[in-house]
């Protein structure tokens, strides 16, 4: 390991060079020399692993701690991180960045997953709440560190111990042609720790699942399917990495009286034969209470009456929507003798000029037919 070159020198930097200022560097670097640029040439190959390797270990902050303190020696046989360096763990995700930009992914490289899962939660609301807007507690189950163990999966009391197998490091490396490739240790299956007694309450997994109540501010306006996205509040990372968030997937259950279209609301009003005929105000509900609407005289079932502004805002507060009223005229049923009389009355009265829908009909037949 001796003669070997200065990591910051390879990656062109000062020894006080931030995170961010590494993985520039690199970035520039790994574009010029990576293999699949340089087909056949040992030199950029050569350059390449090198860079690569010096990434590895300033990129890590643990690393390059023992780096700046010790050398090469660091990673000598005898060192802390002996074994070689393996070319996947934390090299993957600047992989898929520049890689997967540059040479359309071809490679195919994974990312690794360092962000905690998403979580979905259904939240179902009533018709009125999801027009209003509502304030919800809702509890989700979501993972984190075991309280019994801190985190730790050994048992209280025990901790884990470093795996005698990859000596911590949760892989081995073995060489392949000209890289060094790395899998996953076998006996620690990559945690780099073994547990000998494990933490009774979480079985050694170090997170246990606990419920968490939340609270949810559903704006006004929201529809069915509509979906809140609250970051930060879903699945913790298992190893640092930021939480995922959570999506709240809103249900709206129906109304006795109103249906609902994008910001309209629609409703069906019953109408005596009487008040369609000679016309009538009556109460029509909306979702802020009672209103009147005039019905004029000679009013057919089923024609549509729009109320302005008494739709539904949406969920900016932009617009409004408009209600819709269908009105039905209702053919009156059980008559009494004195009703019965009158209508009989009121039909030997009634000329073609009464019934002009009739009329119109009874015309078109005669035409068909004659
Ligand atoms: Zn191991
Ligand atoms: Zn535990």
């Amino acid at each position: 390991m001796n003669g070997k070159k200065d990591y910051y020198e390879l990656l062109g930097i000062g020894r006080n060079a931030s995170e961010d200022e590494i993985k520039k560097a690199y970035r520039k670097l790994a574009l010029k020399y990576h293999p699949d640029r340089n087909p056949g040439d040992k030199q950029a190959e050569e350059t390449f692993k090198l860079i690569s390797e010096a990434y590895q270990v300033l990129s890590d902050s643990h690393k390059r701690a023992q780096y700046d303190q010790y050398g090469h020696a660091a990673f000598g046989d005898n060192g802390p991180f002996a074994g070689g360096f393996d070319f996947n763990s934390g090299f993957e995700d600047i992989f898929g960045d520049i890689f997967g930009e540059f040479f359309g992914g071809a490679g195919g490289r994974r990312r690794s997953q360092t962000r905690g899962e998403d979580l979905r939660y259904n939240l179902s609301l009533s018709f009125e709440e999801a027009v209003a807007g509502v304030e919800k507690k809702i509890k989700i189950p979501r993972h984190g560190p075991c309280e019994s163990c801190h985190g730790t999966g050994a048992k209280p009391g025990t901790s884990p111990q470093t795996c005698p197998t990859c000596h911590g490091r949760g892989q081995v490396s073995f060489q392949q042609g000209f890289f060094s490739v790395s899998r996953s240790c076998n006996q620690c299956h990559g945690q780099g720790t073994i547990i000998a007694d494990p933490c009774a309450s979480c079985s050694g997994v170090g997170r246990t699942r606990k419920m968490h109540t939340l609270s949810v501010k559903i704006p006004a306006g929201v529809d069915n399917g509509s979906r809140l996205k609250l970051r930060g509040e879903g699945e913790s990372a298992s190893s640092g990495g930021a939480p995922g968030d959570l999506y709240v997937v809103i249900q709206v259950e129906t109304h006795p009286i109103f249906r609902r279209e994008n910001l309209d609301i629609l409703c069906d009003v019953p109408i005596t034969f009487v008040q369609a005929a000679l016309g009538a105000e009556i109460d029509v509900p909306t979702l802020d209470g009672k209103v009147k609407m005039k019905v004029p005289a000679g009013t057919q079932s089923g024609k549509l009456f729009r109320i302005k502004g008494k739709g539904v805002k949406d969920v900016h507060g932009y617009q409004q929507g408009d209600q819709h009223v269908r009105v039905l005229v209702e053919t009156p049923t059980h008559l009494t003798g004195r009703q019965k009389e009158l209508l009989k009355e009121f039909a030997s009265l009634g000329g073609e000029d009464v019934n002009p829908i009739a009329k119109g009909f009874f015309d078109k037949v005669k035409q068909l037919f004659d």
